[in-house]
């Protein structure tokens, strides 16, 4: 730990020491781990290391699930808590650095995590972060700084900044990659996310993996007779069903699925295929005053690892258009 005050030779020494391991990482990929979170790790580092902490964390906060959740935390596991919890949440409530070298006695700090993990908090900064329109999309904070006089505003959050800074915009553009992946009437992948998952998953899962391809049957009627509204709905409606049934589900397009087994084989394939299309044949999505019934064609294939994933969806898609060609509301995996 640095618990002695250092040089600022050694401390410059340090700090291009970590920026070079982190240029390293990202050029070479070591770990194989996503490159973000390399930074938040990295930055985890430096930020400790700057104002001479014992531990320092990174936390994003999910508005929707109302979650904070370390990105990044050095000494210590994940930790996921309410945004309503602790000197984090207020910071991030009342858009503020919060700094206490007092914490049991601070009406905000949150005593369960040390009681959970055993570790005594003695002093705490936290500064909230933003993307490049201001809104708050996590925070920095840093716990007990290995100086017995505590942290001073004023110098601990000038020297923070930097690894406060990149950690925003690299939680910045995790984010944007995470939505740009992802469909958002359905909330499933869209197909990006899919070649993404092909890529760091799929590619190299041990044999067999199967993919199923789905399509609405007379989804423009669904349109003409109640409407576009009604067709989104239906699309959520199937959706659900979809992911109920299996892990990875991606809208491929339009009213077109697609749905990878891991450890699947053809056979398994066809029946969680054909299960699905009962279930689907079998449910009524209700819009307003409205009961709709729809159905859904099936192409199965296993995946061959010696031909490319685009070859493998054709072999899928051929097998949906002779369901469509053969009346519809079927399953095809041969
Ligand atoms: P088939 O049984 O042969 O699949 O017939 P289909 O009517 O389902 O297929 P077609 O390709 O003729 O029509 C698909 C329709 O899906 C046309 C398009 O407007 C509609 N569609 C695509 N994306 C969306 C969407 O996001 N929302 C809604 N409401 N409609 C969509
Ligand atoms: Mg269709
Ligand atoms: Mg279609």
């Amino acid at each position: 730990m640095t618990n002695q005050k250092i040089s600022a030779e050694e401390m410059l020494n340090k700090i291009f020491t970590i920026m070079q391991n982190l240029y390293d990482e990202m050029r070479l990929n070591k770990s194989g781990q996503s490159t973000h979170l390399k930074v938040f790790e990295i930055f985890a580092e430096l930020g400790r290391t700057l104002v001479g902490a014992d531990r320092a964390s990174f936390w994003r906060w999910d508005k929707r699930a109302h979650l904070l959740m370390t990105t990044a935390a050095t000494g210590t596991e994940q930790i996921i808590i309410s945004d309503k919890s602790g000197l984090v949440g207020q910071s991030l409530a009342e858009n503020r650095t919060i700094l206490t070298n007092d914490p049991y006695n601070h009406p905000n700090f949150n005593a369960a995590v040390d009681k959970k993990t055993g570790y005594l908090t003695k002093s705490i900064l936290v500064m909230p972060v933003s993307n490049c329109h201001g809104e708050i999309i996590g925070a920095y904070q840093v716990i007990n700084k290995l100086d017995e006089a505590g942290f001073d505003e004023i110098e601990d959050t000038k020297r923070l900044s930097i690894a406060a800074f990149i950690c925003g915009m690299a939680l910045e553009s995790d984010m944007f990659l995470a939505d740009s992946q992802r469909d958002k009437l359905t909330e499933l992948k869209n197909r990006f996310g899919f070649h993404s998952d092909y890529q760091t998953k799929y590619r190299q899962a041990t044999p067999p993996t199967s993919l199923i391809i789905c399509d609405i049957d007379f989804f423009k009627k669904v349109n003409d007779t109640y409407g576009h509204n009604a067709g989104d709905a239906v699309l959520v409606h199937v959706a659900k069903i979809l992911s109920t049934a299996c892990g990875n589900v991606y809208r491929w397009g339009g009213e077109e699925f697609i749905i990878v087994l891991e450890g699947a084989n053809i056979f398994d394939a066809a029946s969680t295929a054909e299960k699905i299309r009962q279930s689907v044949m079998n449910s009524v999505c209700k819009f307003e005053d409205k009961e709709i019934r729809i159905t859904m064609s099936f192409g199965c294939t296993e995946m061959d690892s010696k031909i490319s994933v685009e070859d493998n969806i054709k072999i899928a898609d051929t097998r949906l258009y002779r369901a469509k060609e053969t009346g519809r509301n079927l399953v095809i995996s041969g």
